[in-house]
């Protein structure tokens, strides 16, 4: 296999993981992120910016405590707000496994999507593990929804492998449609999750096996980030996004933790030698877009490329989708 397949070469490492300069003291502040750095102005001037991982839902665990604010406003307002304030015209909303039922995801995607003007874009999820007839119903109704952009999945919480055969069905649908299919990775919320599950490697065999779908492994599969960087460059059908990485500053060692999560995107980066399949992503209402968009402003690469990762990727990948079946 190794000698016929043709993929991108592994640059030397580009960066030398500085961003040193970026981490402001943040101590004892429960709103420092209003006070961060701004992105250059002809950055956020562009509105190209896209965020492959936002969160808002009336599902969303403890609202009140997950959060990188607790001041923050979590609606549509208070996020399109600081949409506006990083540049980023649009993202994607991710839909949450603690959502009742398929419906729910759907409805309240279509919701979401109208009361920002279309800025968030339509997703959904399904949990293989209530058996067949839900991931068919699942399918059934995605395919009733043309305006759906995307499919999340969290095997790590909802217990299941990439891999496990009652996920067929929803790896046909987005073969038709050309939409990606983003899985929670590492690392879960809930102590109730078992992460064996959301390892980037059970990824491998299913982007393998289904070679005309596109996957996206969720927070660069932290805390195994040079796993995931390397299914993403053996899988030229396999993205990352960057989402994640740090949560909130009540936590301690904050400027630590950014350090940490910005040397460990420089290495993940330079691992998979290309930044084609590198999607910015911010995890909010976890992690700041200031900050989220910061970490990859602070990356050791030329404009373009950091272009590529803050929104010219994520158009590309999502302007794939087929509104029907082929
Ligand atoms: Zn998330």
């Amino acid at each position: 296999m190794g000698m016929t397949r043709q993929r991108p070469g592994r640059r030397s490492a580009n960066g030398t993981g500085t961003g040193r300069g970026a981490p402001r003291s943040r101590h004892g502040s429960e709103t420092p992120n209003r006070k961060g750095e701004k992105p250059p102005a002809a950055a956020v001037g562009n509105g190209h910016r896209f965020d492959f991982h936002l969160h808002l839902s009336q599902y969303w665990p403890q609202p009140e405590v997950n959060r990188y604010d607790l001041g923050l406003d979590f609606t549509v307002e208070g996020l399109t707000r600081e949409m506006d304030a990083q540049g980023i015209s649009d993202g994607l909303l991710l839909q949450l496994e603690s959502a009742p039922g398929v419906e729910a995801t759907l409805e309240e995607a279509e919701l979401m999507f109208r009361a920002s003007g279309g800025r968030l874009w339509p997703t959904s999820t399904v949990d293989p593990t209530r058996g067949a007839d839900e991931v068919a119903h699942a399918v059934a109704l995605w395919g009733q929804n043309p305006e759906l952009r995307a499919i999340k999945l969290y095997p790590g919480y909802r217990h299941f492998y990439p891999h496990d055969e009652r996920l067929a069905p929803v790896y046909r649908f987005a073969a038709e449609r050309q939409i990606p299919v983003l899985y929670h990775q590492g690392d879960t919320l809930d102590p109730m999750g078992k992460i064996k599950f959301s390892r980037p490697i059970e990824v491998d065999e299913v982007a393998v096996d289904h070679r005309d779908v596109n996957f996206v492994l969720c927070h660069l599969g932290n805390p195994w980030v040079e796993e995931a960087a390397e299914v993403v460059y053996k899988n030229e059908n396999v993205y990352t996004d960057t989402s994640g990485l740090v949560w909130s500053p009540r936590l301690p060692y904050y400027e630590r933790q950014i350090a940490r999560a910005q040397r460990r995107m420089e290495n993940a980066l330079a691992a998979m030698g290309t930044v084609d399949r590198v999607l910015y992503g911010s995890d909010w209402p976890l992690e700041s877009l200031e900050l989220a968009t910061r970490m990859i402003e602070s990356l050791d690469y030329p404009r373009a490329e950091k272009d590529q990762i803050l929104g010219g990727n994520a158009r590309r990948l999502l302007g794939k989708r087929r509104r029907s079946p082929a």
